[in-house]
């Protein structure tokens, strides 16, 4: 049986990881959160060891190595700025990481990264749900070998209320700012089908929303971002909170179904030895970083909603 280790358990994604963890057959032992909402746990595993104080943790999985109780998997849930420390924290423990996206917040932490797992032998893999996604399979596998350069727009629109700006992910030395927290699976997605950005221009970047464009290997995207419900198209105002719409050449490719078990697939990967690995993270990180630090200018690619905005 697959044993794992979770870190970040009382959060809004823990709950997913725990479903698919029961859903491939393992066993949670052990999970550590220093907040002690983590009732949900009991749908799963009632028997699982939990910890506010990391150093308990820590002392825990120690025990738990040295007994020969072996875990496999560390579950990194937590926010994304300690990502990073907490794959270190699994590596160093002798255990493989399962980290959430964005694996880190700069390329440089990348490379950080792969010199724990060559001196440990352990590895990371991260949560890329959407190259497991049926639609996005099926849009690489015609695009993958596309000998002309296509023309993509991408606008997702997320609700989210106030507290978001008061929690972690509203700040961006912690989450990233918008187009890294909300984006980077979208960025991930783009240079999945279309190949790795070149050129990555910066047109709008604020609290609530974010725009750019990208010059992808066989694509020209515009893209925006935004957690504002009055940016959501009257058609769906007042009853729905989310848009989200990705058009390749004009013609809109529908995903809007099969997001429910993608955890779940996941982890079937991982645990085949298929994980998402530190290469394959790489074109997002390097996108969603340079976006941070350019300069607003708006030459190439405006999106139409970024002009209004
Ligand atoms: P959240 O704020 O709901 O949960 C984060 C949890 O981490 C909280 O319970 C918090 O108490 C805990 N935490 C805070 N500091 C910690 C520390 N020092 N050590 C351990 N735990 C700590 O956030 P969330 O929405 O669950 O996001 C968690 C991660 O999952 C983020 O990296 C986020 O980007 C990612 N995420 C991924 C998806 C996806 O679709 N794959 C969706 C949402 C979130």
């Amino acid at each position: 049986m697959t044993t794992y280790a979770l870190i970040g358990a009382a959060g809004y994604i823990a709950p997913r990881h725990m479903r698919a963890m029961a859903d491939t057959g393992g066993k949670l032992a052990l999970a550590y959160d220093p907040n002690d909402s983590v009732g949900i746990m009991d749908s799963h595993f009632p028997d699982a060891e939990f910890f506010t104080e990391f150093e308990l943790f820590d002392r825990h999985v120690g025990a738990l190595q040295r007994d020969g109780k072996k875990i496999d998997y560390m579950t990194i849930c937590s926010p994304n700025y300690l990502h990073d420390a907490h794959c270190r924290f699994a590596l160093r423990s002798g255990v493989d990481a399962i980290c959430e996206k964005p694996l880190v917040l700069n390329p440089g932490d990348i490379d950080g990264l792969a010199a724990i797992e060559r001196d440990t032998g352990r590895r990371i893999s991260t949560i890329l749900q959407l190259r497991l996604h049926p639609a996005i399979i099926a849009l690489r596998n015609r695009f993958a070998n596309s000998q002309k350069r296509h023309k993509v727009e991408l606008t997702y629109i997320t609700s989210r209320g106030r507290w978001y700006h008061t929690s972690w992910k509203g700040a961006e030395e912690r989450s990233g700012g918008v187009a890294t927290n909300i984006g980077v699976h979208f960025f991930d997605m783009l240079s999945f089908v279309f190949g790795p950005a070149s050129r990555n221009e910066a047109h709008l970047r604020a609290a609530e929303r974010a725009a750019g464009s990208l010059e992808c290997e066989r694509a020209d995207v515009s893209w925006f971002l935004s957690l504002d419900r009055n940016d959501l198209p009257e058609s769906v105002k007042g009853k729905k909170t989310t848009y989200r719409s990705i058009t390749v050449d004009g013609e809109e490719v529908e995903f809007s179904e099969g997001f429910t078990d993608l955890h779940t697939r996941s982890y079937e990967e991982i645990i085949a030895g298929r994980g998402f690995r530190l290469d394959e993270v790489r074109p997002s990180i390097d996108i969603v970083s340079t976006f941070r630090n350019a300069p607003i200018v708006r030459s190439n690619g405006v999106h139409a909603f970024a002009q209004k905005a």
